[in-house]
């Protein structure tokens, strides 16, 4: 049985806001295989990003719950995930199932897994659908409410200015802003093998030690290094995690429909075999990504700085081009700004205020020393639509061929393949 991809159109339309717990999504359970395959359908619970640490360590016979999950074994069993001494979680950055679905002929071994029934199904990402946010969801198993990761720019309460999380740039230090435990920490506390493999200029990256801290961290040059590192700590019972960079950055540069990043899907295939190939006997192997990207249509760009409507009463302009983060001037109402955006944008965004996103359950339960960092209002993209601000964001920022952060299907959409070696 193979995956049925849906028209353009449909994987552009954005998904119900996902949910956080353990329940499999209504649809799904009743439904089986393939029932979330559509942009009306129910998204979240345990076929979610946070839910992937946790069902894994109890995979591995050491449950971690967290501030979301309270049972890991029922993520294990809606995951379909089966019982390993060692596992290996492989995240490929900017790969979403739809983005793998649609260039299955070029990746051998993950056409094999996506043959697979069990794997047939999307699981969702965070919102907004971006590295910094799925990172710290991904590592601690729980939301942006909680670990203060909530865009690619976000308000530093503390200065009143923009930071930006991949570098850490004027932000709050990373173990100060996310004070969500890791799953890694956890299971390392309890004696538990936990290994990292990347390259080494991430090892003490503010990111890693952000969302990703507490394993040993094995840092190899090239991407073979690396899997065989993986496969090397794998030999010990335990949690071994691998990150794959390539696939979001070259569709950055030159778009994820460009041969570039078929080039770039291929050699990733072949590692992800290479990996399958040379793992010890019955390490469970999980794939799984931050996000998808869609290709942004430079017609639907729209620019703040053009637009009085937009940029009236609105101080900073947050997140990213598929995901904004509008923070107020002062006295302005977040209500006044949501509504010009509205009447500019029409269908073109799901236009939110701080407290409607945050009641609809878009970054899960919210602490209260993160709310402040969340925008006024919210803006996620539909379409093929981007908006920019040319007044603070580079050229090459405002003009980025495939993007994400949005809800759609091919954003929001993200595989977890299951293997054993
Ligand atoms: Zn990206």
């Amino acid at each position: 049985m193979s995956v049925d991809i849906p028209d353009m159109s449909e994987l552009l339309k954005l998904t119900p806001t996902a949910r956080y717990g353990d329940d499999a999504p209504d649809r799904a359970a009743a439904a089986g295989a393939n029932a979330v395959a559509d942009a009306t359908g129910a998204r979240g619970g345990a076929l979610h990003l946070s839910a992937i640490l946790p069902a894994v360590s109890a995979a591995i016979g050491h449950p971690i719950n967290t501030a979301v999950h309270r049972d890991p074994k029922a993520l294990q069993r809606a995951l379909g995930l089966p019982d390993a001494t060692s596992a290996i979680v492989v995240l490929v950055d900017g790969l979403g199932y739809w983005n793998l679905a649609m260039r299955l002929g070029h990746a051998p071994y993950l056409r094999s897994l996506m043959n697979e029934p069990a794997n047939q199904r999307p699981i969702a990402t965070c919102a907004p659908s971006t590295t910094v946010a799925a990172m710290a969801t991904f590592g601690t198993g729980t939301c942006p409410g909680l670990t203060g990761m909530a865009g690619y720019t976000q308000l530093n309460p503390v200065t009143g200015k923009l930071s930006q999380l991949i570098q850490f740039t004027d932000a709050i230090p990373p173990s100060d802003l996310q004070r969500q435990p890791t799953v890694f920490e956890r299971l390392a506390l309890r004696g538990v093998q936990v290994t990292s493999c990347g390259l080494p200029k991430f090892k003490d990256s503010p990111l890693t030690e952000a969302a990703l801290r507490g394993p040993a961290y094995v840092g190899g040059v090239t991407p073979r290094d690396r899997l065989l590192a993986a496969c090397d700590a794998a030999k010990t019972p335990g949690l071994t995690y691998l990150y794959i960079r390539d696939a979001d950055k070259t569709g950055h540069s030159y778009g994820w429909d460009s041969d570039k990043w078929i080039g770039v899907f291929e050699r990733i295939d072949a590692q992800l075999a290479a990996l399958r190939h040379n793992a010890p006997h019955g390490t469970l192997i999980v794939v799984t990504a931050d996000h998808g990207m869609i290709t942004a249509d430079p017609d639907q760009r729209i620019d703040i700085a053009a637009e009085p409507q937009l940029s009236r009463g609105v101080r900073v302009v947050g997140g990213e081009p598929r995901a904004l983060m509008l923070y107020a001037e002062e006295g302005e109402p977040a209500e006044d700004i949501a509504h010009r955006w509205r009447e500019r944008l029409g269908g073109l965004a799901l236009v939110r205020t701080r407290d409607e996103a945050i009641a609809q359950g878009l970054f899960g339960p919210v602490d209260d020393r993160v709310r402040p960092m969340l925008g006024d209002v919210l803006v996620a993209a539909a379409e093929s639509v981007t908006i920019v601000d040319s007044r603070t964001q580079s050229d090459k920022a405002t003009h980025l061929p495939s993007v994400h952060g949005s809800q759609s299907m091919m954003e929001s959409d993200i595989p977890c393949l299951i293997d054993v070696a």
